[in-house]
């Protein structure tokens, strides 16, 4: 360590005003004028109010003066940064308030830790000098001990032996054992005596002169002013001579405690050196000032800095589980409504085009009769089947001739609609038997009698009984039945497509209808893209053979497209409704984090106050915030792909898309740090007096 007469600590007319704004600015340090030297035990003793604890925030760096100089190891550190600040509280500084000021939440060995986790010190490393501490301090049966667990004693030497964590070169004690017993406090005063021994700068604030007698110097303070400094009236003494009598007579004085200290076979609290760096350069002020830019810059990974924050905010959502619950239910409900509404709008999307697609979707319509009431309705036939066949892009093109008709089987006799249509009708129907056969072309050319039922006319006309083979007559003509259609169901509306019996065109218009003209001419195209293309061909050909536009063309992928765009809409609505959804988990979820950043402002402070820079407090609430929304991103995830399969038992159309769920829980995420950042942002903001103030 530095020579003990090197000044450690200069402070030059320090000031320090409170208030000023709104309301009065009051002075409560009038220019202190104090320097402390490396090992020095010194105790600055005034009444209550008379602005100790103001000069010991300043001191510790956890405060700046308002006017007046501050020179640490001969750097002035009114330039320096927070994060400068920071390091300097995490290297130098060593903490002891009246109040403890442990974190409630968290053991006694993690409270001890927390000024290395700051420095970046590896957790087996740390884990373990915590744990020595508090065994030398006779707490290791009490490492798992929470704070409300432990007894004020107890507590304040967790707050010592967490002082002593990053070595501890200078300890800050606020009215130490002004909440203890006498029993207790004279074990902390020894304790504190005992590091002075041990070679710490031990500035000891206290109102109680017995206190303050037991260190080798003692500043008195009045009203915001030193009025008297036993240094100064002694001003030849040296300070190593000051240690060594002083040393001798508080060994002498308490020897209760100094036997706890024994038993653990060592005679010094720290034997543990100080963690190596600050320690050794604060002699040298090149390398003081390398140390801390290496410093502030943290050795440790960002990996590392992301697990630790990861494992405080497990801990943190674990403490408060309940309260985590609900936020977590807004996450939840957002991100499984968003991937359930998703994948049924995807569903009744893809079975809606499946159902479109049975029917033929790349047809095309032509019909006789113009739109125009004024034009003679005119006429198709066959003719216009071969013009429209050698239209480029067309696959197929069938005439189809429907009517009424009665079919009797039996004594059993139904009405039904007949349809004529050519061999082609299985690719453009898309239709095939589910029983016997289609009807061939030899059939069509040599006017067989020959049908193939729906399967509604079916059941109307023999039941469950298998129709294949059986004679029916169709106005009465004698047809027999080749072959039944699978089931097709009804697209759309009253009209029922499976209550039919097909025949072969010529058969059928010539022999039931008695009508060679068609109903309609039905057109397969090669692509639905050319639709458009082939519907303009299609009226070109067909005006110039007719010399008159006494027909229709109706375009049945336009529909389709029509279908499928209102179908995106829907889809894009639901998960719309879903996200707004998101957005109020959202919300939960800055609302549970600006409370918790209230709630917690004093373990800011405290952590603050351990070295934690304004970024480590930031990351710290972001992780938490972010933890929060990944867990219910997941919760939400399962609970989402959960109910979706519930209802594909139920036979709901359900299709899942990987880019929904990525999307879903994508948002979960950003909700977390969208929202998130402005409380966290807050937190690291806070001044470390203003939070370690607060209660
Ligand atoms: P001590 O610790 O010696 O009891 P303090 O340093 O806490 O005294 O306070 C000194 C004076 O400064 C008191 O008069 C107190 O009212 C005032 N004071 C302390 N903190 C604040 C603050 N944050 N705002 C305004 N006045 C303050
Ligand atoms: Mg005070």
């Amino acid at each position: 360590m530095t020579a003990p007469n090197a000044p450690l600590i200069e402070l030059e007319d320090i000031r320090k005003s409170y208030g000023g704004g709104d309301s009065p600015s009051v002075e409560v340090l009038h220019g202190l004028t104090l320097t402390i030297r490396a090992g020095e035990f010194v105790a600055i003793m005034g009444t209550s109010g008379s602005g100790k604890s103001t000069l010991m925030h300043i001191l510790g760096c956890l405060d700046r003066p308002t006017s007046g100089t501050y020179r640490f190891a001969g750097r002035d550190i009114g330039a320096f940064d927070a994060d400068e600040l920071a390091w300097l509280r995490r290297e130098a500084f060593g903490f002891v308030f009246q109040g403890y000021h442990l974190i409630r939440t968290l053991d006694a060995l993690r409270n001890v830790e927390m000024p290395a986790v700051y420095a970046g010190t590896p957790a087996p490393q740390r884990d373990a000098r915590a744990r020595r501490l508090l065994e030398r301090l006779g707490l290791g049966d009490r490492l798992e001990h929470r704070p409300n667990q432990l007894s004020g004693g107890q507590q304040q030497r967790v707050s010592i032996a967490r002082a002593l964590m990053n070595g501890g070169r200078i300890i800050l004690a606020d009215e130490p054992t002004g909440a203890l017993d006498s029993k207790s406090g004279a074990e902390v005063m020894a304790l504190l005596t005992e590091l002075a021994d041990a070679g710490h700068a031990v500035i000891l604030i206290t109102h109680d002169r017995d206190v303050a007698s037991r260190a080798r110097r003692i500043v008195e303070i009045h009203d915001g002013a030193i009025v008297a400094d036993s240094a100064s009236s002694a001003a030849s003494a040296t300070a190593s001579t000051a240690s060594a009598s002083a040393s001798a007579a508080s060994t002498a004085d308490d020897r209760a405690r100094v036997r706890e200290i024994a038993q653990t076979g060592s005679t010094h609290i720290d034997a543990e050196p100080p963690t190596p760096g600050p320690a050794a350069l604060f002699g040298d002020t090149r390398d003081f000032m390398a140390a801390m830019a290496a410093g502030v810059a943290r050795n440790a990974t960002p990996w590392a800095d992301a697990r630790e924050a990861m494992r405080t905010a497990w801990h943190v959502m674990w403490t408060n589980r309940f309260r985590t619950l609900l936020t977590l239910l807004g996450i939840v409900i957002g991100v499984s409504s968003v991937i359930v509404m998703l994948a049924i709008g995807l569903g009744t999307q893809e079975q809606v085009i499946a159902k479109m697609a049975t029917f033929g979707t790349n047809r095309i319509y032509v019909v006789p009769g113009s739109s125009s009431p004024r034009e003679p309705g005119g006429t198709l036939t066959v003719a216009d089947v071969a013009i429209i066949r050698d239209v480029p892009h067309v696959k197929l093109a069938m005439p189809f001739a429907a009517g009424d008709v009665t079919v009797r089987a039996g004594n059993v006799d139904v009405r039904t609609h007949i349809w004529s249509v050519t061999t082609d009708a299985e690719e453009i129907l898309h239709w095939k038997p589910s029983r016997g056969l289609f009807f061939t072309d030899e059939d069509e050319r040599e006017l067989a009698p020959v049908m193939l039922l729906g399967k509604k006319a079916r059941e109307k006309l023999f039941g469950e009984a298998n129709p294949v083979g059986r004679y029916v007559l169709v106005n009465n003509v004698p047809f027999q039945v080749i072959g039944e259609l699978e089931e097709k169901g009804a697209v759309s509306g009253d009209k029922d497509d499976d209550d039919v019996v097909l025949t072969p065109f010529s058969t059928g218009s010539r022999r039931v209808i008695g009508d060679t003209n068609l109903s309609w001419i039905s057109v397969l195209i090669d692509d639905l893209d050319n639709a458009p293309q082939v519907t303009q061909h299609i009226k070109e050909a067909l005006t110039k053979a007719h010399h008159i536009e006494d027909f229709g063309v109706y375009d049945q992928a336009a529909a389709v497209r029509a279908q499928q765009q209102t179908q995106r809409t829907l889809t894009l609505l639901l998960g719309l409704i879903a996200a707004v959804s998101l957005v109020v988990g959202g919300i939960g979820v800055m609302n549970i984090m600006l409370m918790t950043v209230k709630e917690r402002t004093r373990e800011i402070g405290i952590r603050m106050a351990t070295g934690a820079r304004q970024r480590d407090i930031l990351r710290q609430f972001l992780t938490e915030a972010m933890l929060v929304s990944l867990v219910g991103g997941v919760t939400g995830t399962v609970l989402g792909l959960a109910i979706g399969s519930v209802l594909i038992l139920f036979d709901a159309p359900v299709i899942f898309s990987v880019r929904g769920i990525v999307a879903a829980f994508a948002c979960a995420l950003a909700t977390g740090l969208v929202f998130g950042f402005a409380p966290a942002r807050q937190a690291a903001r806070l001044d470390p007096v203003v939070a370690l103030a607060s209660e």
